[in-house]
């Protein structure tokens, strides 16, 4: 059994998701313990056990008792199997990160998958649908991974009541690549969701955006205002380059000014643009895991994160990889290499 500690590096939910992804689909069984050490409250939170719960029906896994607040599981995975599964968060958590717990291990079914989360879409702290659909699925599909994620309903906190469904194909082997170069730029442009706001705040995020990223008001895109159980209000900036597809975004919350939550995504993607480097913070911190199922590849980095070092350090005690960063002048570079 892999005993890991849940309060290492980065110390929060993300040493859990990817313990169970790579449990599921390496067969290995593991323990862990002080679970979300680093966050508060520490320990499992219903998107947590969600995906809890979902790994072990997806894997027909046996598992300890597992309730919201448990700092310590054991989860012995079964074969991972396809099919149709509806997963219901109850809260507003992220839908997106339990469905990243469950990707990457769906892929090594032998049936292709349906499969939906109703939760949160647009949460802080987690990658809205749109990253995956755009930035996380064409890295996936570069790597010969057919995956779809569709929004189906929006949700944002506190009520949650959004959906997301994700199709996803088998394949047995993913290829090896190499992410060193984002390449031409093909596209930018920003999507402000504005649910049940007054108008003004997509124009003011907009004005900001333009603001810090010189972009024209052709790359503004018309804000969407969809049905929603709570209000919210989420600013995308997706980037499409040649090679590979980034979206920074950043969550309206109560309290806190339109410009400000426009100016934070606007400021990670300046950064990005900036660096020449193909993945920014967050994709840098999730392409490791399916290069390492690979059994290896590289890929440059805006900003290496603690979430993406403790992440390097989780996937080592279950795949025969070493993964390692190289700190260059503008970017870091990523090397996901198999040990001997
Ligand atoms: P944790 O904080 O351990 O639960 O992990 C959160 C995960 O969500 C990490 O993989 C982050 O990179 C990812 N994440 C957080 N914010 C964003 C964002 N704005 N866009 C994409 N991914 C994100």
């Amino acid at each position: 059994m892999i005993e890991l500690d849940g309060s290492t590096g980065e110390g929060g939910g993300q040493i859990l998701r990817t313990s169970l992804t790579l449990s599921m689909i390496t067969g290995q069984a593991f323990c862990i313990r002080n679970i979300r050490a680093n966050r508060e409250p520490p320990g499992l939170r219903r998107q947590h056990l969600s995906a809890v719960r979902a790994a072990a029906v997806v894997s027909n896994a046996s598992l300890s008792d597992a309730a919201v607040g448990s700092t310590t599981l054991e989860f012995t995975p079964g074969r991972v199997t396809g099919g149709v599964y509806d997963f219901d968060i109850g809260t507003a958590g992220s839908t997106t990160l339990v469905l990243q717990t469950l990707i990457p291990a769906l892929l090594f079914a032998e049936q292709p998958t349906a499969v939906t989360v109703t939760g949160g879409t647009h949460n802080p702290k987690a990658p809205p649908a749109e990253f995956l659909q755009r930035a996380y699925c064409r890295v996936l599909a570069a790597m010969g991974a057919e995956v779809e994620v569709d929004i189906e309903r929006y949700g944002f906190y506190p009520a949650g009541g959004g959906m997301v469904s994700a199709a996803v194909w088998p394949c047995r082997q993913l290829q090896r690549i190499n992410l060193l170069e984002r390449g031409a730029l093909r596209m930018a442009q920003a999507q402000v969701i504005a649910a049940r706001l007054p108008a003004q705040v997509a124009q003011r995020q907009y004005a900001t955006v333009r603001n810090l990223l010189g972009w024209d008001a052709e790359q503004m895109l018309e804000p969407l205002d969809p049905v929603t159980a709570s209000p919210g209000n989420a600013i995308l900036l997706s980037i499409d380059s040649e090679a590979v597809t980034e979206v920074f975004s950043a969550i309206g919350d109560r309290g806190v000014r339109a410009e400000a939550v426009a100016r934070a995504a606007a400021l990670e993607a300046r950064r990005y643009l900036a660096s020449g480097a193909a993945a920014g913070e967050h994709l840098g911190d999730q392409l490791m895991l399916p290069m390492a199922l690979a059994g290896g590849g590289a890929y440059t980095l805006d900003h290496v994160s603690q979430h993406a070092i403790t992440n390097a350090e989780v996937i080592a005690h279950f795949l025969p990889v070493t993964i390692t960063f190289e700190q260059g002048e503008r970017f870091n570079t990523c090397y996901v290499r198999a040990r001997d």
